[in-house]
């Protein structure tokens, strides 16, 4: 296979309209890049060549070694507020964006590789990536894709052939992501620190025509636009709140303005619930527990804002602040309003009634008072309209809490309109079975990074890639971590 055979109609919007809001440039050369594991679907996706990317000469392509035709790399300029601090220069340190792509369903989509090498935004880095947390992000961000949650999408995961030293060499990997864009709070902020408010404005009409083109003509475009991303993060913080899951680094330079989830590192996905579930090592103070997911994306949106601040009245400061001030302000109610929606659902509601939010508080004071299984409570739910699912019983240790609820939930159902079947099909078409449960994510990378064995890996990618279909011998994937495992933790990907 020829390299002009993979051929990408890439069409670069970033680096043709945002000069200064970049440094062009190249991958570092891999010595031996492999394919570990390749997106079929998302390159058919993409109007690619599967078969001929899909191949040594692709590998080197998706490893950043070789440019192919029509692609830019550039690695893109970002500031970010780490755990509440600021810094003014974060940017793209181990990251090249390699163009864009209008996809087949007329979406553009940022191809990018992360792990490709040094840039200049890589301060003391190495601008390396290594397989175990390559592989986590693809897996984390499929299974999230699988489940309904907007995130950016792997496109393949390379190795490439060096060993990188991380706590003992590991192997060096690369992995090909896809985003709706790579545009960040910290975007935002990197010029607006800078007092670069022309930038600012350019960037903002730049994100609009990209993710909100029907503001394009509005005078009050810049706060439509805020309003517009506090949306798009209140859906997708609800989207992660009923799911279960942990980001673990919600820095504002983790966090896009299309609402699509980034940057998996030490995120996890809760087993028992608990608002305070917090997984990463470095999230010492609990600032990103699961349960403060909502209000840090709020903070956040509040540093979006302050940096909108200048252009969205020119002529008047004052004004403009409490005009962002009040959008910011909705975002909680925002979010609050979608989760008790998205949670009716998942108790099998179709109607709305003002009781609804004392049942749903006391139900999930109920699960975090015994440890309940978030994924496998909301599942078994279903089973138990009637009578209850030795499953939803077995998760008990104290089921006369749980019987009294029950009951008080079937009064409800009672008024609710569906028949059971109806309701069992709708609850377990949103509430999954198979999640990335932690213990079969680490064997997983485990097997892959010091084996070399995908198989584990593969596997567990095929179970998340259906979540919501049960699926004969497949028991082990929906179970919590046996008690052995311990208190799990994760660590950023670097
Ligand atoms: P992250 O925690 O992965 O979201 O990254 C935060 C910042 O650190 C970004 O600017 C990254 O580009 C940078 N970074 C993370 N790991 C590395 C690395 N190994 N080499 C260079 N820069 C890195
Ligand atoms: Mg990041």
């Amino acid at each position: 296979m020829s390299l002009n055979e993979i051929s990408f109609a890439f069409d670069n919007t970033y680096a043709r309209e945002l000069d200064g809001f970049y440094t062009p440039w190249q991958g570092a050369i891999a010595p031996n890049p492999k394919i570990v594991v390749f997106n079929t679907t998302l390159a058919q996706e993409l109007g690619l060549n599967a078969e001929a990317l899909n191949t040594p000469a692709g590998a080197a392509i998706l490893a950043g070694s070789a440019a192919p035709d029509g692609a830019t790399p550039l690695a893109q300029a970002y500031a970010g507020h780490q755990f509440g601090h600021f810094s003014p220069q974060l940017g793209d340190g181990r990251a090249l964006l390699l163009g864009e792509i209008i996809d087949q369903n007329g979406n553009r989509r940022d191809l990018q590789l992360k792990g490709s090498g040094r840039t200049p935004f890589s301060r003391g880095g190495d601008g390396k990536a290594v397989l175990g947390p390559i592989l986590r992000e693809y897996l984390m961000g499929e299974a999230m894709h699988a489940l309904g949650i907007p995130t950016t999408r792997a496109l393949a995961a390379v190795t490439t052939g060096e060993q990188i030293e991380r706590d003992g060499p590991k192997p060096g990997a690369v992995l090909a992501r896809v985003a709706s864009s790579h545009l960040r709070v910290g975007t935002f902020q990197f010029f607006a620190a800078r007092g670069e408010f022309v930038r600012v404005k350019q960037l903002a009409d730049y994100a609009i025509a990209r993710h909100y083109p029907e503001l394009a003509n509005q005078d009050d475009r810049y706060l439509a636009f805020l309003s517009k991303v506090v949306k798009a993060q209140a859906a997708l913080i609800g989207s992660w709140m009923h799911m279960g899951f942990v980001h673990g680094v919600m820095n504002t330079d983790n966090m896009t303005i299309s609402g699509e989830t980034i940057d998996y590192g030490p995120c996890a996905f809760v087993d028992s619930y608990d608002p305070l579930a917090v997984f990463s090592s470095i999230d010492r103070n609990g600032r990103y527990a699961f349960g403060n997911q909502p209000g840090i994306a709020q903070w956040n949106l509040a540093r979006l804002a302050e940096t909108l601040v200048p252009i969205v009245d020119p002529s008047d400061r004052e004004n403009a602040i409490k005009l962002v001030t009040t959008e910011v302000g909705a975002a909680m109610e925002i979010y609050e309003t979608m989760w008790l929606a998205g949670t009716r659902k998942k108790i099998g509601l179709a109607s709305d009634e003002a009781g609804d939010t004392e049942l749903i508080k006391t139900m999930f004071a109920m699960m975090e008072r015994q440890d309940i299984d978030f994924t496998l409570f909301f599942r078994h739910l279903a089973g138990s309209q009637e009578t209850v699912n030795a499953k939803l019983l077995a998760l008990f240790s104290n089921p006369k809490e749980m019987e009294n609820w029950l009951q008080q939930w079937r009064v409800r159902l009672g008024r609710d309109g569906q028949n059971p079947k109806q309701r069992s099909v709708a609850m377990n078409r949103i509430n999954p079975l198979y999640i990335p449960r932690n213990h079969m994510v680490e064997a997983a990378l485990q097997a892959a990074e010091d084996l070399g064995d995908m198989a584990p890996f593969t596997k567990l990618l095929t179970v998340l890639s259906d979540p919501f279909v049960q699926q004969k011998g497949l028991d082990k994937y929906t179970t919590p971590a046996p008690d052995e495992f311990g208190s799990y933790q994760t660590f950023c990907g670097t």
